[in-house]
């Protein structure tokens, strides 16, 4: 099978008054259809670089970056558009519109792609319902909480259809108990809708509850990768033996 997404030789280089910093040192790997893949590191390793240079929100300074047969690179403005509809993104800060009522936040994209207003909000209604938030249709950001509006983000992202939902932290702004029902529906939608997901964390047990695949980054280079269960149960390098170690959850 070929992979959904397959980044070959990453790099990429940040300059500044100050120097130059190498968030991506010549990474690469893939991601098959379905997998849920964690990308761990300690802060500053690149995580954060590494997911954006995925939707291309940052640019690579070199290297590829394929979904599916596309190399994202290659692209035409127009193409790239279109290529952009299959990958959604979640933030840890929701990035939510707060003028705007929850059903009004799951019609935006839906009126952006030119649906019409009635369609898009029976399309908002049944993903309300699917994310558990049915009867907050009405209720504007500010009067959620973290989780409810978190909930909403994953709404609107699903609206679109994407065929890759990429989480930046998606659960480091909540209590334990929220991340945990969040990850669930996280889960779910792995799980009924085919959608891979890209999970970038520094929270370890976020990749032991969901994660099938994970990568651990340090200062800009991916230093081991492999399944949940390979990486932590026998971590091979000092990077990823620290991380999961310091957490202190390697056994399930
Ligand atoms: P992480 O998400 O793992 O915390 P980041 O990808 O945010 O790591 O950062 C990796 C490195 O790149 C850090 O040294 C950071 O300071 C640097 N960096 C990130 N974004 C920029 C930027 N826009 N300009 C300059 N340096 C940046």
């Amino acid at each position: 099978m070929e992979p959904i997404i397959k980044v070959e030789h990453l790099n990429k280089i940040f300059s500044s008054g100050t120097g130059e910093v190498v968030a991506a040192d010549d990474i690469s790997f893939s991601i098959d259809k379905g997998d849920i893949f964690g990308i761990i590191g300690l802060s500053g390793a690149g995580k954060s670089t590494l997911v954006r240079c995925l939707n291309l929100l940052e640019r690579p300074t070199s290297g590829s970056i394929f979904i599916g047969k596309n190399n994202l690179l290659e692209l035409s403005e127009r193409e790239l558009r279109m290529e952009r509809r299959k990958i959604g993104m979640i933030f840890q800060h929701f990035n939510l519109l707060m003028q705007r009522n929850v059903l009004d936040n799951v019609c935006f994209p839906l009126e952006i792609a030119g649906m019409k207003k009635k369609e898009a909000r029976e399309r908002a209604s049944k993903l309300l319902k699917t994310v558990g938030l049915k009867e907050k249709a009405k209720a504007y950001p500010a009067q959620l909480s973290g989780g409810q509006k978190q909930r909403v983000a994953i709404a609107r992202v699903l609206a679109a259809n994407p065929e890759i939902l990429l989480c930046d932290e998606a659960t480091s702004a909540l209590d334990p108990q929220t991340t945990k029902s969040i990850l669930s529906l996280l889960k779910d939608i792995n799980e009924k809708y085919g959608i891979t997901i890209v999970v970038i964390t520094h929270e370890m047990s976020v990749v032991r509850e969901i994660c099938s695949h994970v990568a651990v980054l340090e200062e800009g280079k991916l230093v081991e990768s492999g399944t949940v269960d390979e990486v932590f149960d026998s971590p091979k390098t000092e990077a990823a033996r620290k991380l999961i170690l310091n957490a202190g959850i390697q056994n399930k």
